[in-house]
């Protein structure tokens, strides 16, 4: 059924009679946000995605490795809204948006026009210009990528386990580029997968040769954590079998080798980037100058500059917290606490109040490294490691899943893998088009 707000022009006595009109962009952590905190305004909220679910970005890398089931990290977006009754949803990819005309294109439906805009479009993989990274390497960013990689690692060991002279050109070998908390996160979980999954379902492949290396350009891991805090992360890793080479940039990707700045070349079939993101470049076509990163400069209420109808989060804005001046890193939790401030925000417009600024309430920067381990970062700079920040990296993330029945799925994959060891989910089904 049409949107009351399809098509760019509308019949003027409608117009005067329709309530306000919210265009929601995105429906990740940052967009769902928003439509959520205006639940009760006396508006229509549209909210628009390229899929019809929202993603859960930071266990992207449990679902490569077989720890969560892909329903777990993405949700089918329309069951978010069966309780507002104010929103719609529909699946489209935006191609085109005039501020000045309030209205929005998209590739697959006519235009919207808006009173009110929230743009939440995120952010994507960033290969620096690497030579081949774009046709080899692959991306952490969508549950698409998610899945890929998670099939291409398991065709690689069937391969290697048909032919053993693959093993010896690296096809089971696994490069991860960023020291950041995407590739620590993904070299642990796979080295676990390796280590305990695949040392026993390939018993023919010797795990001394099946290589994890993490490849990271600074001098130490997790930059943004306390010098105890890297030495830790880097010890537990190679503690489970990965080898941390800190100071090496990668310079070209194949398809079964990875060529470093240095002069060394790792055989790897495989090569997984958790190395750098740019914001979605719908937001090249606001005609406002864009921040480090491609970001959308916002207000402090998270209004973009000279449009006070029009609000930008998450990873595709850049945003400063109003306490400290401090440009926000790019995470789900601010993505979500801005979704809801400019949420908020629209509705105090709606009601003729003033917007209020953004204040980020933060739970610190963590990362998990593998079962047991985990490290915490609050702004305040206390820090805790082990078990205790493994724990407490599960309760924030289970708090950041959108439903009770998505926690449910992941608590009860986590307490299954943590007893057993076993990840059922290790199967790659081929489809025709593979
Ligand atoms: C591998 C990984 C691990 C992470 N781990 C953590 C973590 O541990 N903790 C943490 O706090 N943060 C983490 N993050 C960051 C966090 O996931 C992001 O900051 C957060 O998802 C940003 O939310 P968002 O709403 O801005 O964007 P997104 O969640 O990316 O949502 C954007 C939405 O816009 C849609 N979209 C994009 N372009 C278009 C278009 N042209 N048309 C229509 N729809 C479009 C997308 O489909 C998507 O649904 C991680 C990110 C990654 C990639």
């Amino acid at each position: 059924m049409a949107s009351p707000h399809s098509g760019a022009t509308s019949d003027p006595a409608s117009e005067q009679s329709r309530r306000p009109h919210i265009l929601i962009l995105g429906g990740g952590f940052g967009g769902v946000g928003a439509a959520r905190k205006l639940k009760g305004a006396d508006a229509d909220v549209t909210v628009v995605d390229r899929n019809d679910y929202h993603t859960f970005q930071p266990l992207l890398y449990q679902v490569a490795t077989d720890l969560l089931e892909t329903s777990a990290c993405g949700h089918p977006l329309r069951d978010l809204f069966h309780d507002q009754p104010n929103a719609t949803v529909h699946e489209a990819t935006v191609t085109g948006i005039d501020l000045a005309a309030r209205e929005v294109q998209f590739a697959e439906m006519a235009p919207l026009t808006y009173d009110y805009l929230v743009l939440g479009l995120g952010a994507g993989v960033n290969f620096f210009g690497v030579d081949g990274a774009n046709e080899h390497a692959f991306p952490m960013y969508t549950l698409a990528d998610a899945v890929r990689l998670k099939g291409h690692v398991l065709r690689k060991w069937e391969d290697a386990d048909r032919d053993s002279a693959l093993v010896d050109d690296g096809a089971v070998n696994i490069v991860v580029v960023g020291g950041g908390p995407t590739g620590i996160e993904s070299a642990g979980a796979l080295a676990e997968l390796y280590r305990s999954n695949f040392a026993e379902d390939y018993r023919g492949i010797p795990q001394d040769k099946a290589r994890i290396v993490l490849v990271e350009a600074g001098p130490a891991l997790l930059s943004m954590f306390k010098p105890s805090i890297q030495s830790y992360t880097k010890k537990a890793l190679e503690d489970r079998g990965v080898e941390v080479l800190l100071g090496e940039v990668v310079a070209s990707v194949e398809p079964t080798r990875v060529t470093l700045k240095s002069g060394k070349v790792i055989e790897a079939h495989t090569l997984i980037w958790g190395a750098g993101l740019q914001a979605s470049p719908v937001g090249e076509m606001l005609g406002v100058e864009l921040q480090h990163g491609n970001r959308v400069p916002t207000e402090p209420d998270l209004s973009i500059p000279g449009h006070p109808e029009a609000f930008a989060v998450g990873d595709i804005a850049w945003i400063t917290d109003g306490d400290t001046d401090d440009v926000l890193p790019q995470l789900g939790s601010v993505a979500l606490q801005a979704g809801e401030r400019a949420g908020e925000n629209i509705a105090r417009l709606l009601d003729g109040k003033e917007t209020e600024q953004f204040r980020y309430h933060d739970k610190g920067t963590m990362a998990t490294i593998g079962r047991g381990a985990g490290v915490v970062q609050t702004r305040g700079g206390h820090t805790l490691k082990g078990k205790a920040a493994f724990f407490a990296w599960g309760g924030v993330h289970l708090a950041l899943l959108s439903t009770g029945e998505d926690r449910t799925k992941a608590v009860m994959d986590w307490t299954w893998a943590g007893f057993t060891h076993e990840r059922a989910g290790r199967i790659s089904v081929r489809t025709d088009t593979d």
